[in-house]
Order: structure tokens, then sequence, then C-alpha cells
């Protein structure tokens, strides 16, 4: 039984859900179901814990960020086989990439955090002096598709700055924020400023985000819940932060290293396509689409699909029956409305479950549905162009901003090129390499706000500038 985290102890509900594994269906735990009740007890307890967290010394805040650093590659194995029961996705790369990522997620903030400072100025003869005071209880709201990791984004700077936080995971995948819970106690983490409810969106996450007491609400999901967060932090003008859906470009120039491009868009299909940063639209010049079809179908007919605890496997099940539905009613409606798929093009029915069978349509309108809605599931759509301008036009022509990913040999096209694209994150030449120092997060409907760095520090913190006067000191110093 998985159960709710609240003030240092494991805290049930009345009624539970089950946790369902999409890799064979088989039924993992139940799960403690969240309602306002968890959430007043949760957020009363992040209340009661936060004046004590944010007078603790930036030294000591940081030693117990690094320990439970240590704590999750102790357990790094256990993290990432479940989370891989639970969301279907690569055990290796949760060995090898995203657990380690969670770890450095902790260490990267706790050393930021010593290194934060801004220096004095002057304004006639008064010296400002920048100050970043915690603000408070923080709502975090997370999705399934990476869950631990933009958990930790979230959980790692803003207990660094000082902030207690109650986090309401995904209902798919609810498991390894209770296993941090444990890993947070053990590092010495002070009962009540990590704390977990479990449950549904609108159940737990509705009367958390609408709580008067909570002083930020970060979220990472889908563009109709952001709605529907956005509209309940209005109510309390709580601050807040989106980090939402795309639909990216991949954009190849006809000087582009051709294998190179075909590697960067068959990586696309990581994590069987439930990736935000996907760039899911290929953009091909048209003098090379002929031969770059050929070789992506080539170099994709390759990946092997399968059991994603087999290490051989590069794409495993999506998470939810309710999610391959919805994958495939994309597909359907783009072949009905005259899309071809060039592969794919519906479930893998040799494995059966819910795996996809990796999707590349073409022939698709730029105003249809599966060029402008996000699908996140492994399909692609590929459209061409005959000018960097048509190219810019398509690339920027939705409601997102997330990012883009340009594969071109020449820099002088990839400068004027960025500098037109609508997006919050642009790879030349290369895809997904993210630093937690640069800014991450989208334009348009692809969020509000960044992460990383001083912008997460700046987000979870009450800004305060003291101006003091040269005058009036009793020593007249
Ligand atoms: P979702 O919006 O359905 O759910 C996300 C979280 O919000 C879940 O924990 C859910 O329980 C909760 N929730 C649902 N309704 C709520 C409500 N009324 N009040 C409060 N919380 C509520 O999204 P999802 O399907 O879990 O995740 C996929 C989406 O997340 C995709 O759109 C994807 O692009 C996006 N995403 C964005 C990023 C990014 O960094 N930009 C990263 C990963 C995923």
């Amino acid at each position: 039984m998985i159960e709710h985290w609240i003030g240092g102890r494991r805290a049930g509900s009345a009624e539970t859900f089950t946790d369902v594994s999409p890799i064979d269906g088989r039924e993992l735990t139940e799960v403690a179901r969240g309602g306002p009740a968890e959430v007043d007890a949760a957020v009363a307890a992040a209340k009661k814990a936060f004046p004590a967290w944010a007078r603790t010394t930036r030294a000591k805040r940081a030693e117990v960020l690094h320990a439970i650093a240590d704590g999750v590659e102790k357990r790094l194995e256990e993290l990432a086989i479940t989370e891989t029961e639970d969301n279907g996705a690569l055990l290796r790369s949760h060995r090898r990439g995203v657990m380690p990522r969670v770890a450095h997620n902790f260490r990267f903030f706790a050393d930021w955090l010593l290194r934060l400072e801004h220096e004095d100025f002057d304004t006639r003869g008064h010296t400002n002096h920048v100050s970043w005071d915690p603000a408070g209880p923080c709502a975090l709201i997370t999705p399934w598709n990476a869950p631990l990791m933009l958990a930790t984004w979230k959980i790692a700077p803003a207990l660094a700055a000082g902030d207690t936080v109650v986090l309401k995971p995904a209902e798919w995948s609810p498991r390894t924020a209770s296993l941090l819970a444990e890993i947070a106690a053990e590092a010495g983490l002070p009962d009540g400023v990590y704390n977990v409810v479990q449950g549904y969106g609108d159940e737990a996450g509705g009367p958390l985000v609408a709580h008067p007491d909570i002083r930020r609400i970060s979220f990472t999901g889908s563009v109709p819940t952001a709605r529907r967060i956005a509209a309940a932090a209005a109510a309390n003008l709580t601050p807040l932060s989106l980090e939402l859906g795309g639909k990216s470009p991949l954009l190849v120039f006809a000087d582009a290293d051709l294998d190179l491009a075909v590697d960067l868009a068959v990586e696309q299909y990581d994590n069987a396509g439930q990736v935000c940063l996907a760039a899911t639209r290929i953009l091909v010049e048209q003098p090379i689409a002929e031969e770059f079809t050929e070789r992506f179908v080539a170099r994709a007919s390759k990946l092997r699909q399968g059991d994603p605890r087999d290490e051989a496997t590069d794409i495993g099940p999506n998470v939810h029956e309710r999610q391959l539905a919805k994958i495939d009613g994309y597909v359907q409606r783009a072949l009905a409305a005259g899309a071809r798929a060039v592969i794919g093009g519906g479930p893998n029915t040799d494995l059966g479950g819910l795996y996809y069978r990796p999707t590349l349509l073409t022939d698709v309108e730029q105003s249809s549905q599966i060029v402008q809605e996000e699908v996140f599931g492994p399909v692609l759509t590929l459209q061409t162009f005959t000018s960097e301008d048509e190219a810019v036009r398509l690339a920027n022509d939705t409601q997102f901003g997330l990012a883009a990913t340009l594969a071109t040999g020449d820099r002088d096209r990839a400068g004027r090129v960025t500098e037109q694209l609508v997006a919050g994150t642009v790879w030349v030449n290369c895809f997904f390499v993210r630093d937690l120092q640069a800014p991450f997060g989208g334009s348009r409907q692809s969020g509000i706000g960044r992460e990383g760095g001083n912008w997460s520090f700046d987000f979870y913190c009450d800004l305060k500038n003291t101006v003091s006067a040269p005058k009036g000191w009793s020593d007249r110093g």
C-alpha cells in the first residue's frame, strides 16, 4: 500500500485506487486516494515546519540536500525499477540517465545555494542589498512521464530556498515520490518539510492549488489542467510556474549532416514519444526529403520494441490504456483525413498490451489536428519546405513554443533561424542536452516562467531589496 507522507509520517485514506503496470497490466499496489482533508493536513504540516526550515543555515540545508542525493544514489536500482514498473519507461534510461540526474538535482541546488549572491550596489550613497527570503509552503504538481525527475526539479530548489513542499504526484506513477520520502527522512530532512498527498487531480490536486496557505504553485503537465490551476491560483493571487506541453519542430536543412539529422529524428521516439520536448514535427527541405525519409525508415525499423526492463529494448509501452486510445485516435483521424503512414499507424498487435508502433505520417495539412495538437505518443509527422522563411513559418505555426531542433551545417543559417524561432530551448545539431543552470520552459501555451539556476531560486523566494542610508548609525561608521 502506498500512503501519503504528511508531517514525517505515513497516513492513509478511507479510499484507495489501484496502481497498474503498463508493462503487463499487473496490479502493483493500492494507493491512498487523498482529498481535501489530507491536503489540509499536509499544508498544515508544511506551514508548521516552515519557520524552522527557513531559518536553517544555508550550509545545513545544503548538507541535507547532499545527504538526500546520497540516499538516491544508494537506492538507485530500486528507484529505477519502481519507476519503470509504474510508467513503462526504459529501465536502462532510469538506471543510467534519469535517476543519476535526480541525485544531481539535489546536489546542483545545494551547491547553487552556497554560491547564491548579489553584489550590493550604490544609489546616491545608499547601499542596496538583495536577499532571497523563503516564500513558504509550496504546492508541486507533476506528471507521469518522468515522475521523479520532474518532481525533483521543483523539490530541490524549493527546499534549498528554505521552503516546505506538498507534492501531488501523478496518479499513474505514484510510487517513487513515496520512496523519496523515506530517503529524505533518513537524510535528516525535518518532518513536514517534504509532504506527499497521493490521489487524483481534481480530488487532491484541486484543493491543494486552491489552498490559501500555499505561497507558490509549480505545475508540470497539460494545458487544460494548467488553465484550471491558473484559475485557482488567481483567487489567492498565488504566484505560479507552468511547464506545459509542446509540438516542437525538427528543421532539417539540405546542408545538414544527414546521418545526424536522421539520428535526431529517430530519437524523438524516446520514452514511447511521451516527452514534452519531443520534436514531433519533422520539417525537411524539399530536395533531400526523399533520401531523408528512406534513411529514417531504415534506421527506425531497427528499433526494438518490447519489455522496458530488457536492456536491448528501445521503445516500451505507453503509460495507460487511455493514453494509447488517445494516441490511436489522433492517428486514425489523421489517416482518415488523407495522411499516409510511412511506418506504423496503429498499436503493435504482436506485443499486445499498451505498445504503439513508432509511426511517421506524411501528407498532413499544417492546420490539421495531427500537426497542431500534442499527441504524446510515438507519432511523428513529416512536412517539407522550400525556403528558410517557409521553414520558420511552419515551425512557429502552432499554439506552443517549448523547444525546437535544427539540423544544419551552416552556422549563419543556424543563427538566423534560431533568432526567429519561438521556443524556450533551441538545440542545434543536438537534442536533449540540458544543464540545470540554463533556463528551461516554454513560450505561448507551453508555459509561464522558467526552471533552472537562478530562475528556480527567484521563483521559490520572496526577493527583498534592503536600502541602507549612509547616515543614522550610532557608530557614525
Ligand atoms: P495532466 O495535466 O493530466 O496531469 C498532470 C498532473 O496534474 C497530475 O498529477 C494530475 O493528477 C494533476 N491534475 C489534474 N487535474 C488537476 C487539477 N484540476 N488540479 C490540480 N492538479 C491536477 O498531464 P499528464 O497527462 O500527467 O502529463 C502530460 C503532459 O505534461 C503533457 O502535456 C506534457 O507535454 C506535459 N509535460 C510538460 C513538461 C515540461 O517541462 N514542459 C514535462 C513533462 C510533461
